[in-house]
């Protein structure tokens, strides 16, 4: 049966290497017999030579040569090119097992012992061709795989269940950043050595649970090394024994950071536009249907803007797809900017959805106002913008004037799925044009008075402060023990030249919303301390007076110094003011923030928490920003009498604060009822109709003089009279 070999093309050659004449020619001819085509060396030098020459696939070596000994031999074919996988007969003398264990050192495949058994041979080295070939299999098979997985930039690994041990494969390590080899029970750790970013923690857990579970797992991950991140997909599974135990799990690890990057490349070109890299229509549209299920759920508001550039056909036409084509990038960069700056819009919670700048198609834009405290927010991104649109643009050497036209929806009031939305701020577009260019409009009518009045207020607020339109007028705070006045809150007035009274809460927010708040701050600050110096100067009791500051970024608005200058510059001491912030103000920019209270506190001005109870209430903001009183809002006190709820959230407020060492004052006592209550309660301070509602400085001096002679009167007559 062995002979089907010699159905082989060409026979096999066998080398037979000895220094005796007659063996060599004996075994020759029995070799021959056997099929062997035959090449003869008389010594180690001479088997060398011809082996490198004619690469045989056997090789019988006697051990007992002068010169180069078979040993020595057998060790130099082995490390010629090739000799790794050549077969190997060494030739001993009988019973010489030392020379026997010396063949295997030497790198032997198999011995036989003189006297030799003809027959025996022949098949010997049949079986020893046939083993010889399948090595060389293995061997090719083995580089094969190495180079495909090299080619493939994958690599691999394994841990074998017998002994704990793991193997990284050279590519593996090399894919992995580590020194490839093998490394005990660690292993898992070291293969995740070089993961990046929050998931290790997370990868590690899969990784060495699929290993210790026995179960098959894939992770994807970044990991970095020698300065270069790479995204990696690694994959597990077990190889199992014929019987079904596990033997070895078995891992391979994959380069995709070329694959991560075509697709990021694909999901580009998919989801935005080439030309402005603004996101085109698929992604509007995505993005869109999430905004209206965060809206939904949140119960918010948000806004469409769809704007387009007026007259840009005549300009496209007359001066060519290229001019159009700049005047699209130069509009795409001036909405990015616009929408950027995001402080018109509310400060959601952290899962809000970002604002979108999208391209619609041709010059049609449309931006997601993701979430607005007001319609009103949208405006002031539109005016923005139509503001920012250089009307003269020089594009291609000619000056063109350019205007746009922008049309609003809001949601839920103007639609409730995406498709009306659009649909409604396109209609508000055109009617915007129809208006003339250059302006925005609201689907609804009614939006469009509110954005009017709106911006005609906050154009006259500038004036007003030059004017002299806005004045302060002073509530009395009081001790509920002994009721004294200890000092007033300043709440500002604007007397405007037509509308007569705005009240505060009609204007403020605008202030807040377009920066005028900063002026308005300084402002009260000044007027508050002026008027604290008057009362003094006229012999008037030392007086606190509490000014209500707020803004966006009232870290950013120079706080502490106005208040140092001010109080400076009319000889007051920080106890001569207050200032009250609400919750709101403390929520935006902390560090800033916090630094700002400090200030503040440095100069020896108590710090007030306004409206508590109305926002988030948190503990937190109390410690954290070591406020000296808490203001109770006036809805609590409102009706707190017939209220039982609201009844316990005083007590629980005036309890928590007083732990804390903070003065609680009560706002909006109307009652003497409710100031009872209060009293009761331990509230320190109060303020309110039932005392006085805000007055104008000169009433409120009458107002001191007053009390001044009803506590003479008091002390005289010997009655008390409960306050006032
Ligand atoms: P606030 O700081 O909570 O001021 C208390 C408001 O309650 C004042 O309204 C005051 O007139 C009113 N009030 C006081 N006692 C009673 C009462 O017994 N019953 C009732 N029904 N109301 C009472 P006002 O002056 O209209 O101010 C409204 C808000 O406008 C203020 O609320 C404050 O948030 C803001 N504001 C007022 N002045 C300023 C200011 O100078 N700067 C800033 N940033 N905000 C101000
Ligand atoms: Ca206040
Ligand atoms: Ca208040």
């Amino acid at each position: 049966m062995f002979f089907s070999d010699l159905k082989m093309k060409t026979k096999p050659l066998a080398l037979i290497v000895d220094d005796d004449n007659s063996s060599r020619m004996t075994m020759a001819a029995a070799l021959r017999k056997a099929g062997f085509a035959i090449e003869q060396a008389a010594s180690g030098e001479m088997a060398i030579a011809l082996f490198n020459e004619k690469r045989p696939n056997l090789i019988f070596l006697d051990v007992m040569m002068p010169g180069m000994d078979g040993f020595q031999t057998c060790r130099e074919i082995r490390s010629c090119l090739g000799g790794e996988y050549v077969q190997i007969l060494m030739v001993t003398g009988l019973n010489d097992i030392e020379s026997i264990e010396k063949a295997f050192l030497a790198g032997g495949n198999d011995f036989i012992a003189k006297p030799i058994n003809w027959a025996m041979l022949c098949h010997r080295a049949h079986y020893m061709l046939r083993t010889g070939k399948a090595l060389k299999e293995i061997h090719l098979s083995r580089s094969f795989l190495a180079k495909t997985q090299d080619i493939a930039k994958i690599g691999n690994w394994k841990v074998d269940y017998q002994d704990n041990l793991c193997t990284i494969s050279a590519e593996a390590a090399q894919l992995l950043g580590l020194s490839p080899g093998q490394r005990e029970d660690l292993a898992i750790a070291t293969l995740l050595d070089t993961v990046v970013g929050r998931e290790k923690k997370f990868e590690y857990a899969i990784v060495e649970e699929a290993i210790r579970e026995r179960k098959t797992f894939t992770v994807n991950f970044q990991i970095v090394f020698a300065g270069r991140a790479r995204h990696i997909h690694m994959h597990g599974e077990v190889l199992r024994t014929e019987t079904g135990d596990p033997e070895l799990f078995l891992g391979v690890v994959h380069d995709s950071t070329q694959m991560k990057q075509a697709e990021k490349e694909i999901r580009y070109l998919a989801f935005y536009d080439s030309l402005t890299g603004l996101a085109n229509r698929t992604l509007l549209l995505n993005r869109l249907d999430q905004v209206l299920e965060h809206s939904k759920r949140n119960k918010r508001s948000f806004a469409l803007l769809f704007m387009d550039i007026d007259h840009f056909k005549q300009i496209n036409d007359s001066m060519g797809h290229h001019a159009g084509d700049i005047l699209l990038k130069n509009t795409a960069d001036v909405l990015k900017q616009c929408v950027r700056r995001s402080d018109v819009v509310a400060a959601g919670a952290g899962d809000t959805p970002d604002n979108l700048v999208a391209r619609h198609g041709g010059d049609e834009f449309v931006i997601i106002l993701s979430e607005i405290v007001s319609s009103e927010n949208a405006a002031v991104v539109a005016r923005r913008i139509l503001q920012a649109i250089p009307q003269k643009q020089v594009i291609d050497g000619q000056e063109i004037s350019v205007t746009a036209s922008i049309g609003i929806s809001v949601f839920p009031e103007d639609g409730r799925d995406a498709d009306t939305l659009l649909r409604h701020a396109d209609t508000a577009m055109y009617h915007a044009k129809k208006r003339g260019n250059n302006q925005y409009q609201f689907f609804k009518e009614a939006l469009n008075t509110a954005a009017v009045l709106r911006f005609a207020l906050e154009r006259d607020m500038k004036t007003a402060l030059a004017n002299g339109d806005f004045i302060l007028h002073f509530q009395p705070q009081l001790r509920f023990s002994d009721g004294g006045i200890l000092g007033a809150e300043a709440l500002i007035r604007w007397n405007h030249p037509q509308k007569g009274f705005v009240p505060p809460d009609q204007f403020i927010a605008i202030a807040e919303d377009c920066g005028l708040i900063v002026d308005i701050n300084k402002w009260v600050i000044e007027t508050a301390c002026l008027q604290n110096r008057k009362w003094r100067d006229m012999g008037l009791p030392a007086m606190r007076i509490a000014v209500n500051l707020s803004g966006y970024r009232f870290g950013e608005q120079n706080i502490v110094k106005i208040l140092q200058d001010t109080l400076t510059r009319y000889a007051l001491d920080g106890d001569s003011i207050e200032v009250e912030v609400t919750e709101n103000v403390l929520m935006h920019d902390t560090e800033a923030i916090i630094e700002t209270l400090h200030g503040i506190k440095d100069l020896g001005i108590k710090v007030a928490l306004d409206d508590f109870g109305t926002g988030y209430s948190s503990l937190s903001y109390l410690t954290s920003f070591h406020v000296d009183t808490i203001k109770i809002d006036r809805s609590f006190v409102m009706d707190c009498c017939d209220n039982k709820k609201n009844r316990i959230i005083i007590k629980a407020i005036i309890a928590m604060g007083h732990s804390l060492d903070m003065e609680i004052v009560a706002e909006g006592i109307e009652s003497v009822e409710q100031f009872r209550l209060l009293k009761k309660y331990g509230c320190d301070e109060y303020q309110g109709y039932y005392f006085s509602p805000p007055v104008s400085a000169i009433k409120f001096e009458s107002l001191l003089q007053e009390k001044a002679l009803t506590s003479v009167k008091e002390q005289k007559s010997g009655t008390r009279i409960p306050a006032p």
